[in-house]
């Protein structure tokens, strides 16, 4: 199978060929040829697997048919990382097309998105919340929208963004083509189907298991000692990028510190950082200014950075899809990835249910020369008076302050 088959118009085959796709994957064969047909689609695919560009191939396709600078396609994204990424990928596939395309998220200014907005766009990638302001305040004009694409819609009811989405719905003309993304099928994202879509067409990549290119293996290893095995790990392994994940945004900060005290070139990313924070890590570990980023589940979503070479669970994730999520973010196409996740003895019931999904035992290791039975501190390694036991305390999952509206 080859992108000719597609018919897709020749500007957008050299933007194709200029990212160097030689090869279309999985869901862009099963996804392009209906969504060219104008059918609803449910894609039922996690990040790494080339969906963004299984959407936005043939919706270009589609408004290059259309009067330009007026929107006629809209993507919603949960975070403004995705949305950012989403529009970098336009840019990059549409660069010899000539559309225009705008990312709309708050936390910025909303006068230069109204002035884009008004110098004419054809497609727009946008955050629920911020969204629906430029709605309310009649800054933007939906009424040419032909093509909807909810991105990560799971991610989006996680959030507390689906009441939004039903707001934009609502202000959407039909028929319009909506093309609805997921990892997984929760039975609210079902409900949001049978609403938004017309005889939609499911197209799925697998179980949402990760890419079998990624080795997983875990570290048992005592709380308190986490952050020492993390330092140790990243000495003794050969790494590209690596990114780390900790269950909270406090937790993150603090380990992104310990490894900049031990000499790392680390930084942390999370939803309580400053808009232009939060880019600037990702700019950092994108060129490589920084190897090593310490993220929370949500920040960390949308993250495409292709040479991550280990994503390494601090603390376990909450959920198999919280696992399969943040593994998500390496072994994408073709490259080799590893996923250590250190475990405590409270993780056991999540690792049995992962080795149930990934249909295979998680390999148990235990890193040379660490002192796996070093005594808790008076202050724990996170710098506070310590907890008694070593459980990993479970706290809420963390949600990015900074997507969610007011
Ligand atoms: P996504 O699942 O959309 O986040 O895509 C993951 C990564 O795969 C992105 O860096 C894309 O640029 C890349 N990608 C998408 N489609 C292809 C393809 N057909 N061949 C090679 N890389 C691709």
């Amino acid at each position: 199978m080859s992108f000719e088959n597609f018919n897709l118009d020749p500007n957008i085959m050299q933007g194709v060929r200029a990212q160097g796709y030689t090869e279309p994957t999985p869901i862009q064969i099963q996804a392009i040829p209906p969504i060219m047909q104008g059918r609803d689609i449910i894609g039922l695919a996690q990040t790494g697997t080339g969906k963004t560009a299984a959407f936005l191939l043939p919706v270009m396709d589609r408004l290059l048919k259309l009067p330009r600078g007026r929107i006629g396609a809209a993507v919603i994204s949960p975070t403004r990382e995705l949305a950012e990424q989403t529009c970098e990928a336009i840019d990059a596939l549409g660069q010899y097309t000539g559309l225009k395309s705008i990312s709309i998220y708050g936390g910025v200014g909303m006068e230069q998105q109204i002035r884009r907005l008004r110098s004419g766009v054809d497609i727009i990638v946008a955050c629920p919340g911020r969204l629906l302001d430029h709605i309310w305040k009649s800054t933007i004009d939906l009424s040419f929208v032909e093509m909807l694409v909810i991105d990560e819609a799971d991610r989006m009811f996680d959030m507390g963004f689906l009441p939004d989405i039903r707001s934009i719905l609502r202000c959407l003309v039909r028929p319009r083509q909506t093309m609805l993304f997921s990892a997984t099928m929760p039975p609210d994202i079902r409900r949001l189907v049978q609403e938004a879509l017309r005889i939609p067409v499911t197209v799925q990549i697998g179980h949402a298991a990760p890419a079998d290119t990624v080795s997983h293996s875990i570290y048992p290893v005592k709380q308190h000692l986490k952050i020492k095995l993390l330092s140790a790990v990243l000495r003794s392994f050969e790494t590209d990028s690596v990114l780390v994940f900790t269950r909270t945004k406090h937790r993150a900060d603090r380990v992104a510190l310990q490894l900049k005290r031990s000499g790392f070139r680390a930084t942390a990313l999370h939803g309580d950082l400053a808009q232009n924070r939060r880019q600037a890590a990702l700019d950092d570990f994108r060129d490589g200014t920084v190897k090593i980023l310490v993220a929370t589940d949500i920040a960390a979503r949308g993250i495409d950075v292709l040479s991550i070479s280990h994503v390494i669970n601090v603390d376990m994730p909450e959920s198999v899809d919280a696992y399969t999520h943040r593994i998500g973010r390496t072994g994408r196409i073709d490259q080799k990835g590893d996923a250590l996740t250190f475990v405590t003895a409270a993780d056991a019931d999540l690792v049995k249910e992962i080795e149930k999904v990934l249909k295979t035992p998680l390999e148990r290791r235990k890193l040379q020369g660490f002192d796996y039975d070093a005594p808790v501190p008076a202050v724990s390694e996170e710098g506070s008076q310590r907890r008694s036991g070593f459980g990993g305390r479970r706290t809420q999952p963390q949600r990015a302050a900074g997507t969610r509206r007011r």
